[in-house]
């Protein structure tokens, strides 16, 4: 039996052809799963959904920065499937800024879907699982929090990110009393496409020299730590942050 056997779960983000959002949707599904796709493109989200499978997998339009567009895709779901389960707050987008280079426009841009993305779709989901008297929720934070950046994303991305970490902790605070868990995943550099082609083998080279695992990681590396935070296997963990980024950062 699968460890999320009739859980339906929402993946914001997961229409990326290579992205951590499909991967983990894709995994999740093997595990029992129904999974809904929730990303900026309608049609896009609904490919991704029917590549993964024809049954118990959805697509759904919704833009993270935008609270409406959060609350009419959760009751979508609630609407095909009567429950959400789980939710694994993944869209993100990164810019390779430095301090001084970044505008009002950019700051806006990274912080509004990673962070502002992350409170609006919880605030969406999170009475349906009150109600249902519990719920997981993950969240793609970024080792960028924690070690200050230095992989590819600029300072407004570790900033956004480490922000994701310390609204994580408060959720978790506020509703754990519901049997609602809040965590995150601080990935590596992962190999997906948000670098949009930016990321040359030259850098990849030099970071290599840092990671003791001796390669970059892939989207099912953070899948699998998705489906342990999901799952009951981490019953008794909420407000954590799981490290997935093949020792690059240790502390
Ligand atoms: P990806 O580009 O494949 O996935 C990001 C997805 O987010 C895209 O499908 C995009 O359409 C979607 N998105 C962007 N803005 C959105 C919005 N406003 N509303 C809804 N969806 C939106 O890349 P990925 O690397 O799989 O990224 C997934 C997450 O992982 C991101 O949050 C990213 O910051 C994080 N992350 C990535 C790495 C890495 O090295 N790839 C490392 C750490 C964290």
């Amino acid at each position: 039996k699968g460890l999320l056997e009739d859980k339906v779960c929402i993946i914001t983000g997961g229409a990326g052809p290579r992205g951590i959002g499909k991967a983990t949707a894709k995994l999740f599904h093997e595990h029992g799963a129904t999974v809904v796709i929730a990303d900026l493109d309608e049609t896009k989200s609904q490919e991704a959904a029917r590549e993964i499978a024809d049954e118990r997998t959805m697509g759904v339009v919704c833009d993270v920065t935008d609270k409406a567009s959060c609350e009419a895709a959760a009751k979508k779901v609630m609407e095909q499937y009567g429950r959400i389960d789980v939710l694994i707050n993944n869209a993100g987008i990164t810019q390779p800024l430095k301090t001084l280079e970044i505008t009002p426009e950019n700051y806006e841009q990274v912080t509004d879907v990673s962070l502002r993305g992350m409170l609006y779709m919880s605030q969406a989901v999170l009475p349906y699982m009150v109600e249902q008297k519990g719920g997981s929720i993950a969240n793609t934070s970024s080792v960028s929090a924690q070690r200050g950046g230095g992989i590819f994303g600029g300072p407004h991305y570790s900033a956004a990110k480490a922000g994701m970490l310390g609204l994580s902790k408060a959720m978790a605070r506020e509703f754990g009393v519901h049997n609602i868990r809040v965590n995150s995943v601080t990935p590596g550099l992962i190999q997906t496409d948000i670098t949009g082609g930016k990321l040359t083998d030259e850098m990849k080279t030099q970071i290599l020299t840092g990671i003791p695992l001796n390669r970059l990681g892939d989207a099912a590396d953070v899948a699998r730590g998705f489906l342990f935070l999901a799952s009951e296997l981490s019953s008794y963990t909420t407000g954590a942050a799981l490290d997935i980024n093949g020792g690059m950062h240790m502390y």
